[in-house]
């Protein structure tokens, strides 16, 4: 393994995506107690709360979200719903997600994504949680939704990739940007212009494990273990030291969970 600095957040990773790709959750998550990470595992689907909270008992550093993110827009909205309410009255969460908005694969219908993100965002309200978003190609509608929309609170827009404008309001409404690998693949340089001007006590990073691996591992299944790679690209791109970084993304993390 490359050098490991301690205190590194992962803001965003899929255990149970990482057990399906026959990848062993348990040395990752012992490696990730031994260096002092934290982070938040984050739930696909309305039902798979209570085997993640039993899963992570004994790793009470890693937070966990739940909620159902546009690929839900498929099935029985309303049974899902009531399913996801069910599990948040029994177990607890850090925020609700991912939910949000997909127009590249175009789960179900436009409306129906809509009204899935629109009832957890409620949710989210009612519950006093943040809000964890996934924005495909959906910048417009999100544009309008942070218009018309007030958030219990600061939540996160994931693995951001969206536009100039989407940012400015999305961090007046107090959100974080949260960055993952392909923040470091040379063809983004617009994204990386972008969060080298954003106000840095909005960002967050992530891996998205198992997708998307930052260079100069691009191509192998990720791991909350390459967090590394993305700290140090990302402080290149600040023009700060990595340890300023790390200090910051952890003091942002805490803010974003309010404990
Ligand atoms: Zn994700």
């Amino acid at each position: 393994m490359q050098t490991m600095i301690p205190h590194l957040i992962d803001s965003h990773f899929h255990l149970r995506s990482m057990q399906r790709k026959g990848m062993e959750i348990e040395p990752i998550l012992a490696a990730m107690q031994e260096f002092s990470m934290e982070g938040i595992e984050i739930g696909l689907d309305c039902g798979d709360l209570a085997e993640r909270t039993a899963m992570l008992e004994p790793y009470p550093f890693i937070q966990l979200s739940a909620g159902i993110g546009p690929w839900g827009a498929q099935d029985s909205l309303e049974e899902q719903l009531a399913v996801l309410e069910d599990q948040l009255s029994k177990h607890d969460v850090a925020a609700i997600g991912e939910i949000g908005l997909d127009n590249y694969h175009k789960y179900g219908t436009v409306e129906n994504q809509e009204y899935l993100l629109q009832r957890q965002i409620k949710l989210a309200n009612t519950m006093g949680k943040p809000v964890i978003f996934h924005n495909r190609e959906a910048d417009e509608q999100f544009i309008s939704l942070l218009g018309r929309t007030t958030f219990a609170k600061r939540g996160i827009f994931h693995c951001y990739q969206g536009s100039r404008e989407l940012a400015r309001l999305a961090i007046e409404q107090g959100f974080y940007l949260s960055f993952a690998g392909p923040l470091t693949y040379k063809a983004n340089k617009s994204m990386q212009d972008l969060f080298a001007s954003l106000p840095i006590e909005h960002i967050l990073l992530e891996t998205d494990s198992p997708y998307l691996s930052p260079v100069p591992v691009r191509g192998k299944p990720n791991t909350p273990l390459f967090m590394h790679h993305i700290y140090a690209y990302a402080a290149e791109l600040r023009g700060i030291s990595l340890e300023t970084l790390v200090l910051q993304v952890k003091a942002n993390f805490h803010a974003f969970l309010g404990r």
